[in-house]
């Protein structure tokens, strides 16, 4: 068992379906049956376990999994020895500090003397000492919202993406005190052949990263616009520049970063470009 990984995800909630295909994305195949609570790679060494999430922090600080995919929110609170390894990117949201909407917020000060209602106790504890704020922490599992309306709670500190959920309690955020998103950790007594396949594992996972994040595109454009069009596309080394079967015409492949995407290639089809193709990348060794 020293020369296999474990890896634990969730087993069904906002990181499950993005954990799967993180995994799969890496070329790690397995048959996640509906239900099973631990698979087995068919083409790699790795284990699959599918826990709830606020167990994998203790899970891989005990090394019963060596590596784990949790929210960094969890993860920090759970306040287990564990190396997180590498940002994924996906469920991104923020841990943040709700009142309700009529209440006349000016500042951190306010909560001065408050209660407030959350999941999330040591960060939110770390957050009001670092601000000089004494408040009393009341921790509730689930359902952290509804406090401040019935009278449980005067604030909340919860998890929020897009705050609609704040709003629909009646509620308005006022400090956000930690962003989150996925993140790999790893147990801190990995074996030697451990450590190699998390290294094979985390150069798959950049591998599909960076090609998320760039595009393959092909054009076509009069020979003496060749310049001035692959100024804007430097490619992983240089662009591929081919003649075409017609006079004065050429071919340029090259790849181009998604977030300079849009405005290059307004200036690209300016300078005289054609027939623009623009490919997804699955795959991108640097
Ligand atoms: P479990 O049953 O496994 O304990 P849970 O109910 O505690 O699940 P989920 O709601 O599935 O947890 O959220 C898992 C993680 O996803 C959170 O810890 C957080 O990192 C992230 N997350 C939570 N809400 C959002 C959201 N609205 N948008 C994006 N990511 C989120
Ligand atoms: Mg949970």
């Amino acid at each position: 068992m020293n020369n296999i990984l474990r890896i634990a995800i969730q087993k069904s909630g906002r990181l499950s379906e993005d954990s799967l295909k993180l995994i799969k994305e890496c070329g790690i195949r397995f048959d996640n049956g509906a239900g099973k609570l631990k698979t087995s790679a068919t083409n790699f060494p790795a284990e699959i376990l599918f826990l709830r999430d606020d167990d994998i922090p203790g899970y891989v600080e005990d090394g019963v999994a060596h590596l784990g995919i949790v929210g960094e929110n969890v993860s920090e609170e759970s306040d287990r020895d564990v190396n997180t390894v590498h940002k994924l990117g996906f469920s991104k949201c923020r841990l943040s500090i709700g009142v309700l909407r009529e209440h006349d917020y000016s500042g951190v000060q306010d909560l001065e003397g408050k209660s407030i209602a959350t999941s999330y106790p040591k960060l939110l504890g770390k957050y009001l000492s670092e601000n000089n704020v004494t408040a009393q922490i009341h921790e509730i599992s689930g359902s952290v919202e509804i406090a401040p309306s019935i009278g449980l709670a005067d604030a909340v500190c919860d998890i929020v993406s897009s705050g609609s959920t704040l709003l629909s309690n009646g509620l308005k955020e006022v400090e956000t005190i930690f962003k989150s998103e996925a993140v790999m950790i790893a147990s801190k007594h990995l074996t030697a052949e451990q450590q190699q396949l998390l290294d094979q594992l985390l150069f798959r996972i950049k591998s599909v990263q960076v090609a998320k994040n760039n595009k393959y595109i092909l054009l076509n454009c009069p020979t003496n616009a060749v310049d001035e069009i692959t100024k804007y596309l430097p490619g992983m080394k240089a662009p591929t520049v081919m003649p075409l079967a017609t006079e004065g015409w050429c071919s340029i492949h090259s790849v181009i970063n998604e977030n300079d995407f849009w405005e290059n290639i307004e200036k690209i089809r300016l300078a005289g470009a054609e027939g623009i193709l623009v490919i997804p990348i699955e795959k991108m060794i640097l």
